[in-house]
């Protein structure tokens, strides 16, 4: 009788060769990906529920790459973090979204803001605030404007998470808690770290069942409530229907993004949006 019937180990061997092979190449891909300007920044609007304006912009990463075709980022930034190309990618990403932010401040009266995901291993880049700092100088923007989401995971994944959350507070380059939720979940955090905003998981928002008052339901209130007690903000996100929209205002949640209000679009497209009647 076979121990393992399910395993076929020749089989099993060849398939994560050909994975591996694969992943060494688009290695070589995202290396020469920058010099080519196969990346774009696109930007999906941050709304201020009650007002139904637009306070600020999150920035995410395209790929077209010409062998692959477009490459969603949850596929290549994994393998950017662990071969630390995130890092002049990250680079690139913090230099394109500032420079987008002061086109976009540039038509609009009202301080917007710029969020940027910052993966684990840009923290441990000693050089990662100067350089956030010199671009932000460059182009003299408020650092209130220019809003760093981490992950959960990240404030655990880097030693040097917590003196680089001490220094990106004293800057006052405010932090958000990104996909809160879904990590690690412990709570001492909150207490021990200076962060700002908690941003609800988009599958907390999007398992509400407003009819039966699901368990999604009480998680996003229960997210509401948590980040008003801790005198933090707190974001939506993943909003994709009216339905999702009025539970969350009625939880007291008071910023919100989504495919209901906007998709992330390119920059000519967010500028325009500052003149859509729905947001005005
Ligand atoms: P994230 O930071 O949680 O970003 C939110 C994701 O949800 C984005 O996917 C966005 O396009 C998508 N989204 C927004 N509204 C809706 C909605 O209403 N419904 C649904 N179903 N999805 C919505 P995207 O752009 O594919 O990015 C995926 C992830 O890749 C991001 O998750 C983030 O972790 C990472 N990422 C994107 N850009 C960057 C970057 O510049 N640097 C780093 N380090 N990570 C990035
Ligand atoms: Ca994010
Ligand atoms: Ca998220
Ligand atoms: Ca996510």
């Amino acid at each position: 009788e076979k121990l393992y019937p399910d395993i076929n180990p020749q089989k099993d061997i060849s398939f994560r060769l050909t994975e591996a092979v694969d992943l060494i190449r688009m290695e070589n891909e995202l290396r020469t990906a920058l010099d080519e300007q196969q990346f774009k920044l696109v930007y999906q609007p941050i709304i201020d529920l009650e007002t139904q304006s637009i306070t600020g912009f999150e920035a995410l990463i395209r790929w077209q790459s010409p062998k692959r075709g477009f490459v969603r980022p949850d596929e290549f930034i994994p393998l950017a973090e662990s071969t630390s190309l995130i890092v002049p990618i990250g680079q690139w990403v913090i230099q394109t979204g500032l420079e987008a932010l002061t086109k976009i401040q540039k038509r609009v009266n009202h301080p917007v803001s710029m969020s940027f995901n910052i993966a684990s291993r840009q923290i441990e880049e000693p050089n990662f605030l100067e350089f956030l700092l010199d671009c932000a100088e460059k182009y003299r923007l408020d650092y209130q404007q220019v809003k760093l989401e981490i992950l959960e995971r990240t404030l655990f994944d880097s030693e040097r998470a917590i003196a680089w959350v001490q220094q990106c507070h004293a800057l006052g380059f405010p932090l958000v808690l990104d996909d809160f939720g879904t990590g690690y979940s412990s709570l001492q955090y909150l207490n021990e770290y200076n962060l700002n905003t908690l941003k609800i998981d988009k599958s907390f928002v999007q398992g509400m069942n407003v009819e039966s008052n699901n368990k999604s339901c009480s998680i996003c209130q229960a997210i509401v409530n948590l980040s008003k007690t801790l005198g933090m903000t707190v974001v939506a996100e993943g909003i994709e229907t009216d339905e999702h929209l009025q539970a969350l205002k009625s939880f007291g949640c008071t910023y919100g993004q989504g495919y209901f209000f906007s998709r992330p679009v390119p920059l000519e497209e967010a500028i325009a949006l500052f003149e859509d009647p729905r947001f005005s």
